[in-house]
Parts: structure tokens; sequence; C-alpha cells
């Protein structure tokens, strides 16, 4: 699978300070910030700071390091957040996935009880 990364993606853009966001956690390979549009109380995004497209595209590519550091950028988010009672992470993955934003990112979505959703 051949990975496409367009630079001038929002999150791109966001990345770069060309845009701003509300930050909730941030370190060397990751940047977690709130949702524009929050589905719930609690509604993060977190997203690597490497140019990958979807999380199959981050898997493959993204060292361990790079791999590391996002997960623990999720555990921060949810050691700041309010998910004591649990949350819901999503990564919409490309057309079938319903990806709007074409950089990887993982949405953290809870404080409040969620519904069930399969698929
Ligand atoms: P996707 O559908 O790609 O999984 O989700 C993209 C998410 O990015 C949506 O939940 C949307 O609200 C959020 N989003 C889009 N543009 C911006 C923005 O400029 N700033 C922030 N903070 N979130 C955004």
């Amino acid at each position: 699978m051949d990975y496409i990364y367009d630079d001038q993606n929002i999150f791109a853009k966001i990345l770069r300070g060309e845009i701003p966001n509300t930050t909730v956690y941030e370190n060397e390979h990751a940047l977690a910030f709130k949702d524009i549009n929050p589905a719930a109380p609690v509604h993060v995004l977190v997203i690597p700071k490497g140019a990958y497209v979807s999380l199959d595209h981050f898997a493959r590519d993204a060292s361990p390091a790079e791999q590391v550091g996002f997960l623990q950028a999720v555990a921060e988010v949810c050691r700041l957040s309010d998910v004591e009672e649990g949350f819901r992470a999503i990564s919409n993955t490309r057309t079938h996935g319903v990806q709007d934003v074409p950089h990887y990112h993982m949405h953290i979505i809870g404080g409040k009880q969620l519904g069930r959703m399969m698929p």
C-alpha cells in the first residue's frame, strides 16, 4: 500500500502552528488537543508528529519510539481527563472508515455514558 501524505491537511497545519488548538498534552512524538466539535464532554484527538496518513500507516512505518511516544500521550490524556468510568478510542480510517482528516489521529471520547456503536 502506498500512503500519500498531504501536508496541507488541517492537522499538519496545527502541528506547524498555522492554526490554533487547545492543547491537552504534548511530548516529542505526539500532540493531544481538544476536538473543535466535541461529541461528548471529553473529546480529545491524539496525533503523531510524524507524517502518517492513518492508523495502518502509523502501525506499519512509525518507529518504536514514535509508537511508544504516541501511546504515552494517550495515557497522559486519560490521566488528565475525566474518564475514570471509561471512554472510547476511535481511529476512523480512510474511505470506508469515514476518515475526514488524512493525518493519523485517535479520538478519545468520554465523560458520559456512551451508546453502543457497532459497526
Ligand atoms: P475524522 O472524521 O477524520 O476521524 O475526525 C476528524 C475530527 O477533527 C473531527 O471530529 C473534527 O471535529 C475535528 N476537527 C476538524 N478540524 C479541526 C480543527 O481545525 N481543530 C480541531 N481541534 N479539531 C478539528
